[in-house]
């Protein structure tokens, strides 16, 4: 890399978990460089499979981490792409929630009319939306079950990760959710909105206004954000400070630092 990268590209897709922070531990190194990246011109998009919050308190939260003002425009969550892809394929529709409330908030915020799996499955439903729910509960499961195989409901995931990474080791992620409503139902998600999909970068780049060769993404795991990246014809960084460790070597990514500090501006 001769050039540095704030005159080769305009936009940063930048994943969270394992980038910004791991856990409840900030990445300091990753985040000064990000801040470096803005002051040089850079834009920055988050973009994250995690679809237990909503866009608005990552940028309230990423607001007072990063220094500078992140506008929820400039976050994409999982949650938040699912709801936008249904509206987009599908209009509004009524949708069974099996998530958290960034995942409610975000198909509230796309004008579906939602229904908690706490309630039961009462038909008509056109779509369950599973997300990661770590208040999972065979009730809420059966619920969304009952709306598939009842109501016949689709079935939308806001991703597929079977993990999420925790500041050590890591717990059942929404795909692992996901695997019981599928096990149970005999059915496939007719909708996957998260990485690694292309969806969320390719939305990011839209809004901003780029092209695919404008735009760098910056991610920990391989298999999903370096992932997207190749299918949305984008370069791509793997940074080795959350789930892919020392284990870099055998990803296909455009770049690979120990820490974003390791690449020039
Ligand atoms: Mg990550």
């Amino acid at each position: 890399m001769a050039e540095g990268l704030a005159s080769r590209y305009k936009l940063l897709l930048v994943d969270l978990d394992g980038v910004v922070w791991r856990g409840s531990r900030l990445l300091e190194e990753n985040i000064e460089w990000l801040r470096e990246a803005r002051r040089k011109g850079l834009r920055l998009v988050f973009v994250t499979n995690n679809s237990t919050r909503s866009r608005r308190l990552y940028a309230e939260r990423l607001t007072r981490i990063m220094g500078f003002p992140v506008a929820v425009e400039d976050v994409v969550t999982s949650g938040y792409a699912v709801a936008a892809l249904l509206r987009e394929k599908y209009g509004r529709l009524r949708v069974l929630a099996v998530g958290e409330e960034g995942l409610v908030e975000e198909l509230a915020g796309q004008g579906h009319l939602v229904y908690s799996a706490m309630d039961g499955a009462r038909c008509p439903v056109d779509f369950v939306v599973v997300g990661l729910d770590r208040g999972l509960t065979y009730q809420k499961l059966r619920a969304a079950h009952d709306a598939v195989k009842r109501c016949g409901a689709k079935i939308a995931a806001s991703n597929t990760d079977h993990v999420i990474p925790l500041e050590r080791g890591d717990a059942p992620g929404a795909g692992a959710v996901l695997a019981a409503l599928l096990a149970s139902t005999g059915a496939e998600p007719v909708v996957v909105a998260g990485k690694p999909e292309p969806y969320m970068y390719e939305a990011a780049m839209r809004s901003v206004g780029v092209e695919p060769g404008e735009a760098l993404a910056i991610g920990d795991r391989c298999d999903t954000d370096i992932e997207a990246a190749r299918r949305a014809g984008i370069d791509s960084v793997l940074v080795l400070t959350g789930v892919a460790g020392e284990r870099g070597e055998r990803c296909p990514a455009t770049y690979v630092a120990r820490t974003l500090r390791e690449l020039p501006l």
